[in-house]
């Protein structure tokens, strides 16, 4: 799929904005401040309904207006999808698709698929546990819908299991109840993990592979706190997890608060055997995060039958020629955009396959 034409009012810096865009590579090019990453967040406002950078669609309008307008007109295989949404500073955002208002946010979902790179998402490798779990529970819940709500429903378990063992101030209570919920919530959630992170171990891999010229190998490795074994299922997982709950019981007691469970699992990235959480480089790093964000490409190919559409906000700067060249260059039916502050910086041999803005004050 790919965005054809863009229109906003008073969107960000921008009081007017028409853009035709290239099916394949467009790159914007400018200073500090200009305007580009709110090109990049408007068009993930069509995709996701809300911005990556803000929870405030306030913040969106431009200073000084009262409302903001967004259209993109995307084509798909299927046909073209139009989306519009406006934002105002005293109602909730409107939505709409081929001219038809939606009364919820998750029905725009799955019109305009995008994946973002931006500076942010190092996180991904170089932040907390937590971090890495937010980031593959997002993922999973992109494509199998259902997975949130397990999550949720994992989570109040959780709260209710903790509130208790926090109340029962060290002294033993009956808690078998909630064990099992917890045992097969949790499972769940393993299961799902476990599959899905593999599935995406091995395309990163891939991506890895070719972004480094065969030079590097990442390996990404599912460290879930409840020591499940490659072969087991459902069924094993909970009996697992019941058994480590029994072992871990006083301590829990002691500490009044629930130490078994996917909460506490770990995702390690791991580039020719060295963690590079802890001694990659930063490029590694990044090259890491990419990959990943890479693999989502295809993962979402699988799902959908036709790649979404790839952002990717000031990335460029921290990646050798070879691994920009990459980018560039092999992603031949994805339809990119890269803000860069340099297009020096960018080796595009071929001119043809692209179209680039030049990006100043909001023009
Ligand atoms: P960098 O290279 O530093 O990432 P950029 O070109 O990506 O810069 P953006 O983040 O797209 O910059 O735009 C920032 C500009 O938009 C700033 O000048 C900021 O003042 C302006 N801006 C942000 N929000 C609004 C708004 N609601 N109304 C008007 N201008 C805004
Ligand atoms: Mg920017």
């Amino acid at each position: 799929m790919f965005i054809e034409e863009v229109k906003a009012v008073n969107f960000r810096n921008y009081q007017e904005l028409y853009l035709q865009l290239h099916p394949r590579l467009n790159i914007f090019v400018g200073e500090n401040a200009q305007g580009k990453t709110n090109i990049i967040e408007m068009l993930y406002l069509s995709a996701m309904g809300k911005s990556f950078r803000t929870n405030k669609d306030q913040e969106l309008i431009k200073f000084g207006k009262n409302q903001a307008y967004t259209k993109v007109n995307v084509k798909r295989l299927s046909g073209e999808t139009l989306i519009e949404v406006r934002l105002d500073t005293t109602q909730k955002k409107k939505l709409k698709v081929n001219q038809i208002p939606l009364t919820k946010l998750g029905e725009l979902l799955g019109n305009l698929n995008v994946v973002i790179f931006a500076p942010d998402d190092l996180k991904i490798v170089k932040g907390g546990p937590g971090e890495r779990r937010r980031f593959i529970d997002n993922e999973i819940c992109q494509i199998y819908p259902k997975y949130y709500y397990t999550l949720n429903q994992y989570n109040r378990i959780l709260q209710q299991r903790n509130k208790l063992l926090k109340e029962s101030r060290g002294r033993k209570i009956d808690l078998e109840i909630w064990n099992q919920q917890l045992a097969e919530a949790g499972a769940t959630i393993i299961t799902y993990r476990k599959k899905f992170i593999k599935r995406m171990g091995i395309l990163a891999k891939l991506m890895h592979r070719k972004i480094t010229e065969e030079v590097e190998t990442l390996e990404i490795q599912y460290d879930s706190n409840v020591p499940f074994k490659e072969k087991d299922e459902f069924k094993e997982i909970v009996d697992t997890f019941l058994k480590k709950i029994g072992e871990n019981s006083s301590m829990e007691y002691r500490r009044g608060l629930t130490l078994v469970g996917p909460h506490r699992d770990e995702l390690v990235f791991k580039v020719n055997n060295i963690d590079v959480k802890n001694y990659g480089s930063q490029g590694q790093q990044r090259t890491a995060a990419l990959s990943v964000k890479l693999a989502e490409l295809e993962l979402i190919k699988g799902e959908v039958g036709e790649y979404p559409v790839l952002l990717l906000d000031d990335v460029m700067s921290e990646l050798d020629i070879k691994r920009q060249n990459y980018l560039i260059n092999n992603l031949k039916n994805v339809q990119t955009f890269i803000t860069t502050t340099m297009i020096s910086q960018l080796n595009t041999a071929n001119t043809e396959n692209r179209r680039v803005f030049y990006v100043s004050q909001g023009e």
